[in-house]
């Protein structure tokens, strides 16, 4: 099973790849967006880690929750409301469960997907994040039979074809909407962020 540290030590290696990717995420962000989604998420995770150094939450969904509240109080724009949504709802389907087990996590990447269609209303095609986690968890929780590692692993794989797939699309939310038909030929920043973010849990390299 998952514990708290062990979502803590995701976490704290989520900070070091969104650190690694700042660039790139600005890069990409930049073609479609205003250039600010890695430097964005990047304080989000480094705030993060200074509380984890702080104290460490005794639940796996305490450890989440922390993580929801200083990313909404810290990201800003679209992606910090939506992350912090995302880890919230994540945090709420665990409860105070001591320790995850495949189906628990399943279940919270399902809860994140969620909140994060309630809050941005997006669609499967619109070319956001939303393309990157939704066939993260329809591979998630088919996976849910076998460990939290595998149901990661697949949650990971599905999150980056979901994220390549944004590359021909035209955006039909956020910022990158502005563009119209120009935003056609540009992977989606988001969508790379929420696949970089799978992977890491998935215990790979960014
Ligand atoms: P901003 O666009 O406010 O500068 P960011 O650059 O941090 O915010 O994040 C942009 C990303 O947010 C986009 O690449 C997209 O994946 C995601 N996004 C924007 N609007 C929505 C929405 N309504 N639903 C889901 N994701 C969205
Ligand atoms: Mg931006
Ligand atoms: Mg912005």
């Amino acid at each position: 099973g998952c514990t708290a540290a062990d979502v803590a030590d995701a976490l704290r290696a989520a900070a070091r790849v969104v650190a690694e990717h700042r660039d790139e995420l600005v890069r990409l962000d930049r073609e479609i967006g205003d250039g600010d989604h890695g430097e964005n998420l990047n304080r989000g995770f480094a705030a993060l880690v200074s509380k984890l150094d702080e104290n460490v939450p005794a639940s796996p969904g305490g450890v989440l929750r922390l993580a929801a509240t200083t990313l909404i109080s810290t990201v800003g724009g679209a992606a910090g409301p939506l992350y912090g949504t995302a880890f919230l709802r994540a945090a709420t389907s665990v409860g105070d469960a001591a320790e995850l087990d495949a189906e628990a996590v399943a279940g919270a990447l399902s809860a994140a997907l969620e909140g994060v269609v309630a809050r941005g209303k997006a669609e499967v095609g619109d070319k956001t994040m939303v393309d990157a986690l939704t066939p993260a968890v329809v591979a998630a929780r088919a996976a849910a039979s076998g460990g939290v590692r595998d149901v990661l692993t697949a949650a990971a794989e599905a999150a980056e074809m979901g994220a390549e797939s944004t590359v021909p699309l035209v955006a039909r939310k956020g910022r990158a909407s502005y563009l119209g038909e120009r935003s056609a030929g540009h992977l989606d920043p988001g969508a790379r962020s929420t696949s970089l973010l799978l992977r890491t849990f998935a215990g790979g390299a960014g």
